[in-house]
């Protein structure tokens, strides 16, 4: 189930960036972009669902501190009992 759930998204976002059609223009790649301070519990899934390491606790809260790496794979999303964690199109740098 999960592995369907990102597949669909990817797939989302590569036919978003490619269009012209219907004058949609998305810059950038999506990947985590914010995790909300105000949700999040510091229960630490999902520093242990990243493969990629981009997720660290500091001060009892969920951060993001290696955006680069996120490979948009929804396991921290899905995986946070608090909703806490969003996604979004960022620049790439
Ligand atoms: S899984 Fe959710 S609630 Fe738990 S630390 Fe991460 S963002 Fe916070
Ligand atoms: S979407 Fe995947 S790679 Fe990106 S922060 Fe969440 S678990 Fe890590």
């Amino acid at each position: 189930m999960r592995n369907l759930v990102c597949l669909q998204r990817v797939q989302w976002q590569e036919k978003c960036g490619e269009s012209d059609g219907n004058k949609m223009v998305i810059k950038g790649r999506l990947a985590i972009r914010e995790i909300d301070p105000y949700r999040c519990t510091g229960c630490g899934v999902c520093v242990q669902s990243c493969m990629n390491d981009v997720i660290r606790m500091k001060r009892g809260k969920a951060v993001i501190v290696y955006q680069e790496d996120c490979g948009a794979c929804f396991a921290c999303e899905m995986d946070c009992p608090r909703e806490a964690i969003s996604f979004g199109f960022v620049s790439e740098s």
